[in-house]
């Protein structure tokens, strides 16, 4: 068994994982501000998540996995200023905010769902803790922030090594705008928001600071603190958060549990801060206010199964940038289909059932029940996983054991559920139909389909070609591609 590795974004060091209460694993990821469909890149920040999850569970650590929503306080500009997303959309929408956070959070998790994301312990949901951010708040404003008309700010010189995380130089704010008046260090934050004199918000809440709404950073700190308990062992987001969002909460938490600098991790809330690469576009798509937005529905209407993203995901590490392009998604979904095909094949020769065990497949388990000529290769997927979650080199093991010859097929299987359990690609559930997802606007039906080419072989094997042309030349006006020939045996697809 290899030890667990993963990379501390606050010492940009590799570091040994080593729980902060025996056996068990407890992660704050932060999730989405729900005024808008997430887009697949925010996804991208979920399937990696999902996949720390997942090795942690096994590695055998009892996982208590927490994500956030935000429907509330997260502003235009994560430096502090614009306008309240959620407000924001609700206005432009004339719709209540409350409506537009559950549309989107259903949808959001619907997208968690298509992508094998697990559920987590818990979501939790910025609007229910709003009595524990006051409470929060008041404890630290004392000694760490100050009262301007526009809110409650956090003065970031009150802590040692603000910014660490980010590396930033905070004397001038680096690329900040100083915007409200009175603030005393440029990199200084709202952590309650005052509503504005004369005005009126959807959303607002009375407290010692007048009415108004939490600031967004302010959540992410008493979220993880009150259900995970100050240190916690590892938050997760995007990295972007890196720069701004997180070094506020780090700065809160050191504040709120009065500890002292960055050296020691711990002091920061969390003892390990990892962040996911972003997913790039080229042409614009990835951004919400285009028309035709990147966001999984998309690619579905376009025929492709949300599982193929998950593999694009899991074919790149987590840390390197992943450039989206639909031949790439192609490629994804064509290597998925191939893994399909083999476990299919291995279904088919099975003689007796694959195991499950009790708790899901860990390490332990592959170890002592999956076979003598195969612990190499679980061995090998675990030290890819260990070695700060490298999906790539751990799809290759995966494939190199489908690829093993005389092996027993029920074995073989056990070692793929085991394997499948860290990826989540649901390679023992999920079907050639399952995969041919109906491209948006097809009308034609799977049935319709197998007889059309049925009639087409025995028109063949009568050695009637234009009958066999025709009923191609059909399919093909339907939206049908007949791959005569096709490596995979796919025979056809929408
Ligand atoms: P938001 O809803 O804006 O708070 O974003 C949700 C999550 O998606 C956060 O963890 C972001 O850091 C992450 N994120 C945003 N854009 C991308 C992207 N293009 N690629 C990967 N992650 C992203
Ligand atoms: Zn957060």
């Amino acid at each position: 068994m290899t030890a667990l590795t993963l990379f501390n974004s606050l010492t940009r060091k590799l570091e040994h994982f080593e729980p902060v209460h025996p056996h068990e694993a407890r992660v704050y990821s932060c999730g989405p501000t729900v005024y808008n469909y997430p887009h697949i890149g925010n996804m991208r920040a979920y399937v990696f998540a999902d996949l720390l999850g997942r090795t942690l569970s096994w590695k055998g650590y009892q996982l208590t996995h927490v994500i956030n929503i935000t429907d509330v306080g997260h502003l235009t500009d994560d430096a502090d200023q614009g306008e309240d997303k959620m407000e924001k959309m609700a206005a432009e929408r004339a719709q209540s905010i409350w409506d537009i956070a559950k549309h989107y959070t259903e949808a959001y998790w619907a997208d968690v769902k298509a992508l094998n994301i697990r559920q987590p312990a818990q979501w939790s949901i910025a609007t229910d803790y709003i009595d524990d951010m006051l409470e929060f708040a008041k404890s630290i404003a004392d000694k760490h922030c100050y009262q301007l008309d526009s809110g409650l700010y956090f003065d970031v010189s009150t802590v040692e090594d603000y910014g660490r995380l980010a590396r930033a130089v905070t004397d001038e704010g680096e690329g900040r705008i100083e915007a409200v008046a009175g603030k005393r260090n440029a990199a200084d934050f709202a952590i309650w928001r005052a509503t504005p004199p004369g005005e009126k918000r959807q959303m607002e809440w009375d407290s010692p600071w007048g009415k108004g709404a939490p600031g967004w950073h302010l959540e992410c700190s008493v979220m993880s603190g009150k259900l995970l308990g100050f240190p916690f062992d590892i938050h997760t987001g995007g990295i972007d958060h890196r720069e701004i969002h997180h070094p506020n909460e780090i700065a809160q938490n050191q504040a709120f549990c009065g500890c002292g600098g960055l050296s020691s991790a711990a002091n920061s809330g969390a003892r390990i801060w990892m962040h996911n690469n972003f997913l790039v576009e080229r042409s614009g798509k990835m951004s919400k206010s285009s028309g035709e937005f990147l966001r999984l529905q998309l690619l579905i209407d376009k025929g492709y199964s949300p599982l193929a993203y998950r593999m694009m995901c899991c074919q790149a590490h987590y840390r390197s940038e992943l450039e989206f392009s639909w031949d790439g998604l192609g490629a994804a979904l064509t290597r998925l289909k191939r893994m399909l095909i083999a476990v299919e094949r291995l279904k088919d020769r099975a003689e007796g059932p694959v195991r499950e065990p009790k708790g899901g497949w860990t390490l332990d388990e592959a170890h002592h029940h999956v076979g003598g000529a195969l612990l190499p290769l679980v061995a090998q997927f675990d030290a890819a996983m260990s070695d700060d979650l490298n999906s790539p080199q751990a799809l290759t093991v995966l494939e190199e054991a489908l690829a093993l010859k005389k092996i027993d097929p029920v074995h073989k299987l056990e070692l793929v559920a085991a394997m499948d359990a860290v990826l989540g690609l649901g390679l023992l559930t999920t079907t050639r139909a399952d995969l041919r997802v109906r491209p948006k606007g097809i009308a034609i039906t799977e049935a319709e389909i197998e007889e059309a080419l049925t009639a087409r072989k025995e028109a063949r094997a009568a050695k009637d070609f234009a009958r066999s042309d025709a009923l191609r030349d059909e399919l093909t006006a339907k939206g049908v591609e007949v791959m005569d020939g096709d490596p995979l045996g796919w025979e056809w697809k929408l």
